[in-house]
């Protein structure tokens, strides 16, 4: 077969010689392999973005751990939605005229040209999750707890990234004080918990009549004093005056001080559920602090709003470690039954911002192993040492090791780099014997153990070990 195929193909010099002559195309040089390196830059991070490496592990796994046990313990579900939705979902949620939607989402369309975003916070995917698995129809509220990447094309500085992660909670269903001030205490003990005392500015905004009535009064406000503000701002008097109060920019800080206060203007119910919203707070021993300029940035919110600060550290928006508060209104605009909700984020970069500049972190977790090394010496010690290192882990030991080198001296180096308080040394006689070596690494003492005794023997070895000098 091979032979007939190869008999088909014309050899190269019959080909007709009336082909017109086509100018030889000049076949591209191989580029030499110094070449390929030049042009081989390497890749760096995007703006704004941040890896997670080996060394932040212990801060990250500390702050999920804690997360993970906080909302359990007041009876938060865990949920997870994609971080890529419909685009529509957070502009109806979060509203048009917000930063979020109008400056910072990442917004495009996919391979089937569906409009999509990256999620820039979790409330609106959490909603559409509740009305898609029909979870009004289960015992209310249903509470649930997320935690992970959010995504914000923010101008990067300090404390502020294009990828960030968020922990929230959710009480979807029910409308009351205490429920508000549960979502507090979560964020609260959370942030307590891991060392950090938190202030809570808080504030009601009403329900949408209020809002409506206090935006009058502040358009009028704002308009006299319009050449203070910033071109932002003035922008902002027409199409969304409440978010003037939100504005970081210097030059307006004075007229926002002096602004009419939203809380004169709210009708009775509004006024006693914050009233009550407070003195749960009180019951709690939570402190607060009201903030009549509190107004959040989204158009979801109503009646509370808050905001956690950690103490001493208030003084720009961009220390803020999270914030929350009620949004009634949003199950229904996404076209679920009128069902009201309220919720909290906290951002986790700032919080471990904190955790690493303390010097006392005694609740961060520790890495799970132990002070051990396993070194081995010889190819029937080395497949040996794999078998004890499992059987070891198996029992609730873990050691450090690495097969993949043959010298005892390079691995006693890296048992010495890693902090080891022992290393169990096996060799071809000690496969032979069926022993190991328990080396203590101050001292240089070494016992040779039977191998079956080995587990029991460094279970005790470990608990009385001392920390390296
Ligand atoms: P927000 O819903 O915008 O108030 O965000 C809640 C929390 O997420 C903030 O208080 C911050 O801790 C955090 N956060 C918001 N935007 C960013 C960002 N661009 N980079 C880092 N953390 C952020």
């Amino acid at each position: 077969m091979k032979t007939k195929i190869a008999q088909k193909k014309k050899p190269a010099s019959t080909k007709k010689k009336t082909v017109e002559k086509k100018k030889p195309v000049k076949k591209p040089a191989e580029p030499s392999e110094s070449k390929i390196q030049k042009n081989l830059r390497t890749i760096s991070l995007l703006r704004g973005m941040k890896d997670i490496t080996p060394k932040d592990e212990l801060y990250w796994r500390t702050a999920y751990h804690k997360a993970e046990e906080m909302a359990n313990a007041y009876g938060f579900e865990f949920m997870e939605t994609p971080a890529l939705e419909e685009a529509v979902l957070f502009t109806r949620s979060l509203g048009k005229d917000t930063d979020v939607v109008d400056k910072e989402m990442y917004v495009f369309e996919d391979r089937d040209g569906t409009r999509v975003a990256l999620r820039p916070e979790w409330t609106a995917g959490a909603v559409r999750a509740y009305i898609n698995h029909g979870m009004q129809s289960l015992p209310q509220p249903v509470k649930v707890w997320n935690y992970g990447a959010i995504f914000r094309h923010d101008r990067p500085q300090a404390g502020r990234f294009r990828q960030f992660h968020q922990f929230g909670c959710e009480t979807i269903g029910q409308r009351h004080p205490c429920l508000d001030a549960e979502l507090i205490l979560v964020a609260y003990n959370f942030l307590k918990d891991l060392g950090i005392h938190a202030n809570v500015n808080i504030n009601s905004i009403g329900n949408l009549e209020d809002r409506q009535n206090y935006t009058i009064e502040l358009v009028g406000y704002l308009r006299s004093k319009r050449s203070y503000l910033c071109e932002n701002c003035k922008k902002r008097i027409n199409k969304n005056p409440l978010r003037v109060l939100d504005c970081k920019e210097e030059s307006c800080a004075e007229v926002i001080q002096e602004s009419p206060q939203i809380i004169e203007w709210l009708g009775e119910e509004s006024k006693t559920y914050f009233m009550k919203v407070l003195e749960c707070l009180d019951e709690l021993g939570i402190p607060y602090i009201l903030k009549s300029t509190l107004v959040r940035g989204l158009d979801y919110y109503c009646d509370t709003v808050f905001e956690f600060f950690e103490d001493g550290n208030e003084e720009k928006s961009q220390n803020a470690l999270g914030g929350g508060g009620r949004y009634d209104m949003l199950v229904e605009q996404l076209g679920g039954q009128p069902t009201p909700a309220a919720g909290f984020a906290l951002g986790l970069e700032r919080v471990i911002s904190i955790l690493r500049a303390k010097e006392d972190n005694k609740n961060l977790l520790e890495k799970p192993w132990s002070k051990v090394f396993f070194a081995q010496l010889g190819d029937q010690a080395n497949y040996k040492a794999l078998k004890l290192i499992e059987e070891m882990r198996l029992q609730g030991v873990i050691v450090r090791h690495n097969l993949a080198k043959a010298s005892l001296k390079g691995q006693m180096e890296t048992a010495d780099k890693l902090g080891a308080t022992h290393t169990l040394i096996l060799g071809q006689k000690e496969v032979h014997d069926g022993t190991i070596i328990i080396r203590d690494m101050d001292s240089g003492n070494q016992e040779i153990v039977d191998q079956n005794k080995l587990i029991a023997e460094i279970k005790k070895t470990i608990k009385t070990a001392k920390p390296r000098k």
